[in-house]
C-alpha cells in the first residue's frame, strides 16, 4: 500500500528510475520516448542534461540555499541578469518563486501592490479568458478557466471576469478574416473593462499560446497587439502567462516576441530550470518595480524558496544552453518537423479537426465529423483512450478532454524536449499515429 496522496489514487502508475536523454525508464526497464518534456511540458533540455546535473551538484556543495531576503547569492544574481537579457522591452527585474502558480499569484500581487502605491486602490478587478489555465493554488484556479477543477472551490475563487480565448478553428465566423475574427475577440477586452468599471480593472490575463485546456493554441496575428492597445488606452496591466509556452518552446525565446508585444508581467517556470529543479520567475516592468520601491519600498509577496541558490543554479546552466549557439534554430527547425510530420500523418485524418501550435507546442484536435467539428461524446473517453494507448506503446504524450468548452471535445498536445532530433520526433509522430487509430477503433466498436 502506498502512503502517498496521489492525485488519483486508483490509477497504477509505472515508478519512473531514470531519465535518458528524450527518454523516461520504468521499473520494469521499459522505455517510454518523452513526447510530453517530463510529463508537462518542463523537461525541455531531456533527462540527462550533464552540465545542469554538475551546477547543482557544486552549488549545493557551495551553498544550498538562504532565505534571500536576509542575502542575496551569486546564482540569484545571475540567473536573473540572464533572464532579463533579451527580455521584452521595458521588463528589467525578476522576481523568484517555485512554481508557475506562484509566479502567476505574484503578478497578480503586484499588480495590485502597484495601484495601491500609486494612489489608485479601486484597481482590483482582473480579467482572464475561458479556456485558460494559470495554475492550482486558489488565485491562479480562479484567474484561469479549468471548470472540472474549480467545481469544489468556486465559492472561494477571485472573482475574475472571462473573455473568449482566442481559438480561431471554433470561434471564427465563416463570413470573418482571420483578422476580423482576432480584432472581435480581443475586443472582448474592452467591452469587458466598459462593463466593469475603466477605473476599477487592474489587469488582463492571458497565455500567449495556450497550453493545456484547449491544447496548444497560438493567437491570431493581430489579436495581441489589439489587446496591447486596449490595456494602454485603459491603463490595465497585461500580464502574460508564459509558464508553458515560454523560454524557447515555440522557437523564439519569449513567445510574444511573434506577436510583437511586450507585456507589463511575462511569468514562467517549467522552462527555467527544466525540471532539473522546481523553480519559477516573474518578469515586472522598471515602472511598476519603481513605484514600489519608492512607494511603501517593500514588495509584501515572496516565499521561503524564492530565489534558491540550488534552483538558480540548475536555471543558469538550463539557460546557458536554450541561449546557447544554434540552439532556438534547431527548436524551429525540429519544429517544422514535428508541424509537418502531425500534417502528414494526421491531415487526412477522419477524426482529426484541427492541426495547430507554433513550434515545439502542437495540438491535434480529435472530432467525430471533421465536417461538422462535432466532438466524441465525453462518455467515450476518447481520450485517456488514447493515453493508454500511446503509454503501452513507450510513447508519453497528453490526451486532455473538455477542449471547446471544458467538459466536450478531445485534443493531444505534443511538446517533447527541445533537443529532440528529427529522428525522435518521427517516432514520436509514429506512435502517437498509432495511439489514435486503436483508441478511435476502440470507441467505435463499442458504438457499432
Ligand atoms: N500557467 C500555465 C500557462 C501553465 O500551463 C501552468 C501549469 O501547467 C501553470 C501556470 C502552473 O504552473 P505550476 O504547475 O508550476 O504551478
Amino acid at each position: 500500500m502506498s502512503s502517498v496522496f496521489h492525485r488519483i489514487p486508483t490509477l497504477r502508475l509505472p515508478v519512473a528510475v531514470k531519465g535518458d536523454g528524450m527518454y523516461i525508464i520504468d521499473r520494469d526497464g521499459k522505455r517510454y520516448i518523452d513526447g510530453y518534456a517530463g510529463g508537462a511540458c518542463v523537461s525541455c533540455l531531456g533527462h540527462s542534461q550533464e552540465s545542469v546535473v554538475e551546477a547543482v551538484r557544486v552549488q549545493i556543495g557551495k551553498m544550498a540555499f538562504f532565505h534571500s531576503a536576509m542575502f542575496t547569492s551569486e546564482p540569484l544574481e545571475e540567473l536573473a541578469s540572464i533572464l532579463t537579457t533579451d527580455a521584452p522591452e521595458g521588463l528589467s527585474r525578476v522576481f523568484f518563486t517555485n512554481s508557475g502558480s506562484e509566479a502567476v499569484e505574484t503578478a497578480v500581487m503586484m499588480a495590485r501592490q502597484y495601484f495601491v502605491e500609486i494612489g489608485q486602490p479601486q484597481r482590483k478587478k482582473i480579467i482572464g479568458r475561458r479556456s485558460s489555465f494559470h495554475g492550482a493554488n486558489l488565485t491562479a484556479l480562479g484567474i484561469g478557466h479549468q471548470l472540472l477543477r474549480r467545481g469544489p472551490f468556486e465559492d472561494m475563487l477571485a472573482d475574475v471576469f472571462h473573455i473568449s480565448p482566442c481559438y480561431e478553428y471554433r470561434g471564427r465566423k465563416e463570413n470573418e478574416t482571420v483578422e476580423q475574427y482576432g480584432q472581435r475577440v480581443a475586443d472582448e477586452l474592452e467591452q469587458a473593462i466598459l462593463g466593469l468599471g475603466p477605473n476599477a480593472v487592474m489587469a488582463f490575463i492571458a497565455e500567449t499560446v495556450t497550453g493545456t485546456n484547449n491544447g496548444a493554441t497560438p493567437p491570431v496575428p493581430g489579436y495581441f497587439k489589439r489587446v496591447r492597445e486596449i490595456c494602454d488606452k485603459y491603463s490595465v496591466l497585461l500580464i502574460l502567462d508564459e509558464v508553458f509556452c515560454g523560454l524557447g518552446r515555440t522557437g523564439t525565446l519569449h513567445a510574444c516576441e511573434q506577436d510583437g508585444v511586450a507585456p507589463d508581467f511575462l511569468t514562467f517556470a517549467k522552462g527555467v530550470a527544466a525540471g532539473y529543479q522546481p523553480i519559477g520567475a516573474t518578469m515586472v516592468n522598471e515602472r511598476i518595480y519603481q513605484a514600489i520601491v519608492s512607494g511603501s519600498g517593500t514588495f509584501k509577496g515572496g516565499y521561503t524558496y524564492s530565489g534558491h541558490a540550488t534552483a538558480c543554479a540548475a536555471g543558469i546552466a538550463v539557460q546557458k544552453v536554450l541561449r546557447g549557439p544554434g540552439f532556438l534554430e534547431h527548436v524551429r527547425t525540429t519544429g517544422n518537423l514535428l508541424s509537418a510530420g502531425l500534417s502528414d500523418r494526421f491531415g487526412q485524418h477522419p477524426h482529426v479537426g484541427d492541426i495547430r501550435g507554433r513550434g515545439m507546442l502542437m495540438t491535434v484536435e480529435l472530432v467525430e465529423d471533421r465536417s461538422t467539428k462535432s466532438p466524441f461524446p465525453a462518455s467515450q473517453r476518447l481520450s485517456s483512450k488514447i493515453y493508454q494507448n500511446a503509454q503501452a506503446r513507450g510513447l508519453i504524450t497528453h490526451a486532455l478532454s473538455g477542449t471547446i468548452d471544458g467538459y466536450v471535445g478531445d485534443h493531444v498536445v505534443i511538446c517533447p524536449p527541445l533537443i529532440a532530433t528529427g529522428e525522435n520526433i518521427d517516432t514520436i509522430v509514429g506512435l502517437l499515429g498509432e495511439a489514435v487509430d486503436a483508441a478511435v477503433l476502440e470507441v467505435r466498436s463499442r458504438v457499432d
